[in-house]
C-alpha cells in the first residue's frame, strides 16, 4: 500500500545514467541536462530567517542557488557573489529572490582576486544595511589523475578560492556580524574520504571543516554560531568543467547508499536549520548530507 505522506528517498528526482556532457569554464546550470532541482518550483518557506541579512557565495548555480532560494523564500534579503561569466545563471536566480518579495544584490567577483572579500563585503553591507550571516560556499574543482599532471598554479588557485576567501571574508564582515547571527561554510565528503584525483580540492575541504569547527570557538563568545555541511555527490555544473573525469558523469552518484546522486533542494533545509534560530544549540558542527556515506 502506498502512504502518500511518505516519500521514499531511492525514488525521489533523477535516478537514471546521466547524459555525457562537459563545458568551459565556468560551467552553467542553464547548459546542463537534466537539470538540477534548486527547488525552483518546490521550496516553501515558512519565515524561518525573516528579515535576515544574508551574503552566500557562489549562489548563481547548484547549492549555493538552492540556499539563496530558500533562505529568500524563509524571509531573508541576500547578497550573492558569483564569477564573472555566470550572468545567465545569476538573473534566473535574482528573478527568483525577488518573486519572492525580498532584496537581491549581485555582487561579481573572482575570488582569486586579493581585493574580492573586502569590497563584496563592504557591497552586501552598503545594500542590505547590515549582514548577519554568511555561507561561504563557492569553490573550484579540477580534477587530475596524477599529482604530477597538477600544477601549482591550480594548488594556489584551488587554496585561494576554497578557503583563504573564507578567512578573508569572515575578517572583512566580523565587525559586522551581530550576536544571533551564523557563519555556515561548505565542506565536503571530500574532505574525510579523498577521492585521489581530487587531492587539491580535497585537502581544502578538510581545511575547511577544521577551520569551521575551530572558528565556532571564537564566535560563540559573540553569540554567533559556526557550522559546516558536508555533501557528498550532486548534481551541478562543479562536475562538469572538469571537476570529475569525463568518463565518471553518466554513472555520478550511483555509488551512494541511495543509489543515486543528491539535487541541491535536498541540502537547503539543512542550510536553513543551521541558519536559523531553530539551531540555537548547533554550533562547531559538520553535518553531513551525503546519500549515506559516513563523515565520521
Ligand atoms: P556550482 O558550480 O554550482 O557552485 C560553485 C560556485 O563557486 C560557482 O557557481 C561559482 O560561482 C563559484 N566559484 C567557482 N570558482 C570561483 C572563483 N574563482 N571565484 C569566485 N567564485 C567561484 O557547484 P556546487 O556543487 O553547488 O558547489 C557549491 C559547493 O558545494 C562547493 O563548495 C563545492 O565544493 C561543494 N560540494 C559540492 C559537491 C557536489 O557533488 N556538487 C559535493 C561536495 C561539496
Ligand atoms: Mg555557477
Amino acid at each position: 500500500m502506498t502512504e502518500p505522506h511518505l516519500q521514499d528517498p531511492r525514488e525521489l528526482y533523477y535516478r537514471h545514467e546521466f547524459p555525457d556532457q562537459d563545458q568551459a569554464a565556468p560551467a552553467l546550470q542553464s547548459e546542463m541536462n537534466p537539470q538540477p532541482d534548486c527547488g525552483e518550483t518546490s521550496y516553501e518557506g515558512h519565515d524561518r530567517l525573516l528579515n535576515r541579512r544574508v551574503l552566500i557565495t557562489g549562489a548563481d548555480s547548484g547549492i549555493g542557488r538552492a540556499v539563496a532560494i530558500a533562505f529568500a523564500r524563509e524571509g531573508a534579503d541576500v547578497a550573492i557573489q558569483y564569477l564573472p561569466g555566470e550572468e545567465t545563471d545569476v538573473n534566473m536566480v535574482a528573478t527568483l529572490i525577488k518573486e519572492a518579495g525580498r532584496k537581491c544584490v549581485l555582487l561579481s567577483h573572482d575570488l582569486r582576486d586579493e581585493a574580492a572579500p573586502e569590497e563584496m563585503v563592504a557591497k552586501a553591507v552598503e545594500e542590505l544595511g547590515g549582514l548577519d550571516t554568511l555561507v561561504l560556499n563557492a569553490a573550484q574543482q579540477i580534477a587530475h589523475k596524477d599529482i604530477a599532471d597538477l600544477s601549482m598554479h591550480q594548488v594556489k588557485d584551488t587554496f585561494m578560492v576554497n578557503i583563504i576567501s573564507m578567512f578573508a571574508i569572515v575578517k572583512a564582515a566580523e565587525p559586522h556580524l551581530p550576536a544571533g547571527g551564523a557563519i555556515l561554510t561548505t565542506s565536503s565528503i571530500q574532505g574525510f574520504n579523498p577521492s585521489p584525483q581530487l587531492l587539491d580540492y580535497a585537502t581544502t575541504k578538510a581545511a575547511i571543516a577544521n577551520f569551521t569547527i575551530n572558528l565556532s570557538q571564537q564566535f560563540i563568545k559573540r553569540g554567533i554560531r559556526v557550522n559546516g555541511v558536508a555533501p557528498g555527490p550532486i548534481w551541478t555544473p562543479i562536475q562538469l568543467a572538469g571537476g570529475q573525469p569525463q568518463d565518471a558523469i553518466p554513472k555520478f552518484g550511483q555509488n551512494a547508499l541511495l543509489g543515486r546522486a543528491g539535487q541541491p533542494v535536498e541540502l537547503a533545509p539543512v542550510y536553513v536549520f543551521l541558519a536559523s534560530n531553530e539551531a540555537s544549540y548547533v554550533t562547531g558542527q559538520i553535518y553531513g548530507v551525503t546519500g549515506g556515506e559516513s563523515i565520521n
